[in-house]
């Protein structure tokens, strides 16, 4: 489905990213994990066309997206939820969830997307008229991969899930993830937290410094030696 090659980036003169190459397949939930500052973010930006590669290609359902605008890759299905969330504090759920349908691809199904996203985290229907900003930061994560899935997306990328929540909740989104799967959505995972994303991925990568380190089985790297030492204090 996503075919990632070979892809340079840089930020003025300075090279953030080097030959990193990644590839995901309908239906699977994909990690790419490492520490802070290794490049995670940079690659989904470079994927969603909101910073451009150097060099490389990025393919999408066999077609080249890397010169395509931000809100054309948008069209295509690559729907990017943002490290930090961004609600709009002072309007409801359901407001801000609406506002992910504006996309032409959210359009055209909003009522029954809203039913979806309802039906994945039901605390937000519950909610729907609270303001965005009086949730708890696990409901405000909800809300953020709610507003995502309303653009209707083939290819979800949700930047550090699991960032400053309780580590029940991060289980309980990680296993919202595999029934967003179910639905047909790819998930793509960026995530600092390695441990708990290996476990519940199919595949994972790992980013150091700008280049893909390892790559493989999730299951497999998290049994890797290096990976263990490296991340996993083991
Ligand atoms: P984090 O988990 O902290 O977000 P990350 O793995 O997502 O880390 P990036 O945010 O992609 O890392 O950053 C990779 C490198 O690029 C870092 O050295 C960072 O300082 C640099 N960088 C990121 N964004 C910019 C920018 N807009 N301008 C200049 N340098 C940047």
């Amino acid at each position: 489905m996503l075919k990632v090659q070979n892809i340079e980036l840089f930020y003025g003169e300075v090279q953030a990213l080097w030959d990193v190459s990644l590839e995901i397949k309908q239906g699977e939930v994909v990690a790419l994990v490492g520490a802070n500052a290794a490049g995670k973010s940079t690659t989904i930006n470079a994927i969603s066309g909101t910073e451009r590669i150097s060099g490389g290609k990025i393919l999408f359902e066999d077609e080249e997206i890397q010169t395509l605008d931000s809100h054309e890759i948008v069209d295509r299905g690559i729907i990017q939820v943002p490290e930090g969330r961004k609600l709009f504090s002072f309007m409801t759920i359901e407001e801000n969830l609406e506002l992910g349908a504006y996309s032409k691809r959210g359009r055209k199904d909003m009522k029954k997307n809203l039913e979806m996203v309802y039906h994945l985290f039901p605390i937000l229907k519950e909610r729907s008229k609270q303001m965005a900003g009086s949730m708890s930061g696990g409901q405000q994560q909800m809300c953020a991969i709610g507003r995502g899935l309303m653009s209707n997306p083939k290819l979800l990328m949700i930047d550090e899930m699991s960032l400053g929540l309780a580590p029940i909740l991060v289980t309980k989104l990680f296993e919202v993830m595999r029934e967003i799967t179910q639905l047909g959505i790819t998930v793509m995972l960026v995530e600092q937290n390695v441990n708990h994303s290996l476990a519940m991925a199919d595949k994972g990568f790992v980013l150091e410094n700008g280049r893909v380190t390892m790559s493989g089985v999730a299951q497999d790297l998290l049994h890797d030696p290096h990976l263990k030492a490296a991340y996993l204090g083991m």
